[in-house]
């Protein structure tokens, strides 16, 4: 099968025409609608490239159609590849260079509607990364994201699953509040290593805390009817920028942990069994007391860290498997299991005690027993299917799995 990442790369915003790029971007709409209209002023180029990706439209990374007329559809463009030895892929016109001797990419046209307009970028490492893993990126795109320019790149790499070694990676998802814990299981059936990965929660927390109480003050001057004033601008402008340092440390954790994961799995060639929680985990933040504000958050980065890491299992070409891991169960007598203060769960019934985040862990250990004890029975098949878990990429919002890079 073909893996696929993509990347997003914030283009200058004073080198590009808005209005140009909203333009592209709603004629890639109709585009996808199936209908063609020729723009006398728009660089023919750029247009034909739109229609010869309606052929595949479905099969790409494009995805689904725009659920409004008009709404702001990414414009696909294709790339050409220099490498270093002086080889080239691609068409020699595509409106994307990915230079790797040069090191730099050109978008030529895309940003501006003048003849010959160029940008150019440095090229990012991410690139060089997945190019080195034997990927390919023949297709980019370019749109809007609240209003500032960006270019997507989609890489590409075609794998097989490998043969899993024995050992297994157990990632169990809560939301962030309790972090992502993961467990090696190595073929012996023994808890290898273990260990929970949260972030820096009283961070976010001043954060997050300090963007509400200025936006208290901010609500409190609006009604005073001070809506225009200096003081209201420099409230605005902290309130934004607290938010943006919450979703840029929440994004670049999300990202990291999610990539040291399926390294991991990769160096092991283990099986990756997830259980993705997030019902549960909703419930738990809910109990837990965190305001709504920070539990969407919470919410929105656990989901983006699943996406994020099956993408990249599906790239190393690691088999993974969505599993219910009981953490509320007693591992041994299958008891229900009491919480301590410190998220420390006892059975009652044989006396069983581990941390809340090891008893996933502890039932796959129980699995495989099962399993073997299975494998015994003749009547069933031996070994199981190994399924990659993932259901019709292309179906999936691809803006979940979106990795970044900054310069
Ligand atoms: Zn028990």
């Amino acid at each position: 099968m073909t893996a696929k990442r993509t990347i997003l790369i914030e283009l200058p915003k004073d080198k590009c025409d808005i209005e140009y790029i909203k333009q592209l971007m709603a004629l890639t709409n109709l585009a996808h609608r199936d209908y063609e209209v020729w723009i006398p002023d728009l660089p023919q180029t750029i247009q034909h490239q739109l229609y010869r990706f309606k052929d595949y439209m479905g099969s790409l990374v494009f995805g689904v159609e725009p659920k409004r007329w008009f709404a702001r559809t990414w414009v696909p463009l294709e790339t050409v590849r220099i490498y270093n030895d002086g080889f080239m892929k691609g068409d020699k016109s595509a409106p994307v260079v990915l230079d790797f001797k040069r090191n730099v990419i050109r978008l030529r046209q895309v940003c501006k509607n003048e003849p010959g307009y160029v940008i150019e970028l440095p090229m990012p490492k991410w690139v060089v990364d997945r190019i080195r893993e034997g990927g390919d990126v023949k297709y980019a795109m370019i749109g809007l994201k609240n209003d500032k320019p960006y270019l997507a790149l989609v890489a590409e790499r075609v794998v097989k699953p490998y043969q899993p070694s024995g050992y297994r990676l157990v990632v169990d998802v809560n939301a962030w509040s309790n972090g992502v814990a993961y467990g090696i299981i190595n073929p012996n059936n023994r808890i290898a290593e273990y260990s929970p990965l949260r972030p820096n929660l009283r961070l976010i927390d001043t954060w997050y805390h300090r963007a509400e109480e200025l936006s208290k003050e901010l609500g409190r001057l609006r009604r005073l009817g001070l809506e225009r004033t200096l003081e209201t601008k420099r409230l605005r402008r902290e309130i934004d920028m607290l938010r943006r340092k919450i979703y840029a440390y929440l994004r670049d954790f999300t990202q990291k942990k999610a990539h040291e994961l399926a390294i991991k799995a990769l160096r092991l060639r283990a099986e990756v069994l997830i259980d993705d929680m997030i019902g549960e985990s909703r419930r738990e933040l809910l109990e837990e007391k965190i305001p709504s504000g920070l539990r969407k958050l919470y919410i929105m980065y656990t989901r983006r860290f699943v996406k994020l890491l099956t993408t990249q299992l599906q790239w190393y070409g690691v088999p993974y498997e969505f599993k219910r891991l009981p953490s509320t169960i007693c591992p041994v007598c299958q008891h229900e299991l009491t919480q301590l203060p410190g998220r420390i769960m006892v059975c009652s019934n044989c006396g069983f005690k581990a941390p809340r985040d090891k008893v996933p862990m502890l039932w796959v250990t129980r699995l495989r027993i099962n399993e073997q004890e299975e494998d015994i029975t003749p009547s069933r098949p031996k070994g199981r299917n190994l399924s990659w878990g993932c259901q019709d990429l292309y179906s999936q919002d691809i803006f979940g799995s979106l990795e970044r890079e900054s310069f």
